[in-house]
């Protein structure tokens, strides 16, 4: 009972709520009670699909709350009353953060651990990655000549003096690229990195990572960092037609780190430390990383699947191959403080 109020006044206090309800019930009313509660960053748009898909299968109703921000402290000041079962949200930054936080459970799946790749999932089964995105560099297809970047560091280059532009230092997305850095090649050479790379900026960050693709667009600056994804949103956007021909001004440029492939993040999925539906929530987990749900999760929103094997999407696919880092996103996640204060140091945004 204390569940269900708590799920309402969830549901009143937080945006959209979506009930996604079981199309097969296969044993009658007492299977009814089957349910799994979700707090989920993603979008209906995003899950709906794939979750129907689940409870067509099992027989699971989910409920969804979506929360496009405070997830952490919702579950913070709920606590154990929390009928939150999983949540899904993106960036390991914030998967990390409710990690720290003790808002989590390990979930010890065999299912979970062959189908994600041992770098996208964290060592004792607290959080779990579904979709990765690369965080990239948006070129200028002719103002940019090919070969003139290879890797990150290319962009602290004399040759870059007012050509690059990108969003805030302390946005997740650029604190996890530079703790990234920080781990590879160590705090004073990622500082010396974040320093040069403000010092190419065509203007002080602003806006989002698709705001840049328009300054590019404009001539405002020849390089952007951004989230792979964000391409294929902009080169389909039906309701704002204009984002297509800043899609069409350039091309994905994959950076390696050093001798390490490209950053990547992940959105991912995790158990709530009181969850109370534990078994369904594991069986959704495991839904969510099997080729069924994993090929509709990472073509929704132009990602690509965690799960090898699974067909990228044509766009996905047209952007060409790259080579991904091994290195665990916990690690990166651990460098994330250093991040920060490299950021405030360098005064990035100023
Ligand atoms: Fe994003």
């Amino acid at each position: 009972m204390q569940q269900e109020r708590n799920l309402h006044n969830l549901i009143k206090n937080m945006c959209v709520c979506t009930a996604i309800v079981a199309t097969a019930i296969p044993f009658g009313a007492a299977i009814a009670a089957e349910e799994v509660n979700l707090y989920s960053y993603r979008q209906p748009f995003l899950i709906n699909q794939f979750l129907n898909e689940f409870s067509a299968q099992t027989g699971i109703k989910v409920n969804i709350v979506h929360a496009k921000k405070g997830m952490l402290e919702k579950l913070k000041a709920e606590g154990r009353n929390t009928p939150a079962d999983a949540i899904l949200t993106v960036d390991i930054s914030r998967l990390s953060a409710l990690a720290n936080a003790e808002l989590l459970q390990p979930v010890s799946s065999q299912i979970l651990n062959n189908n994600i790749p041992k770098q996208y999932r964290h060592p004792d089964g607290l959080w779990f990655g579904l979709t990765l995105r690369a965080r990239v560099v948006y070129a200028h297809k002719n103002r940019v000549k090919k070969g003139e970047l290879v890797t990150y560091h290319d962009l602290t280059k004399p040759r870059f003096k007012g050509r690059v532009c990108t969003r805030s230092g302390k946005h997740p997305y650029n604190l996890s690229l530079l703790a990234a850095v920080v781990d590879g090649q160590g705090e004073k050479a990622a500082e010396a990195w974040a320093r040069g790379l403000k010092s190419n900026l065509a203007r002080k960050p602003k806006g989002n990572d698709r705001s840049q693709v328009k300054a590019i667009k404009e001539g405002l600056c020849d390089v952007s960092l951004g989230n792979t994804y964000y391409m294929g949103k902009m080169a389909t956007n039906k309701k704002n037609p204009e984002q297509k021909e800043w899609a069409s001004a350039v091309r994905l440029l994959f950076p390696k780190l050093g001798e390490k492939g490209t950053h990547v993040n992940i959105s991912g999925a995790a158990m709530t430390r009181y969850a109370k539906n534990k078994a369904n929530a594991k069986k959704l987990l495991e839904f969510l990383s099997d080729d069924a749900a994993q090929k509709m999760y990472a073509e929704q929103n132009f990602e690509y699947p965690v799960k090898s094997g699974v067909a990228w999407s044509p766009m996905v696919q047209s952007w060409g191959s790259f080579f991904p880092s091994d290195v665990n996103l916990e690690t990166i996640a651990k460098h994330r403080s250093t991040a920060t204060k490299i950021m405030d140091r360098v005064n990035f945004d100023g």
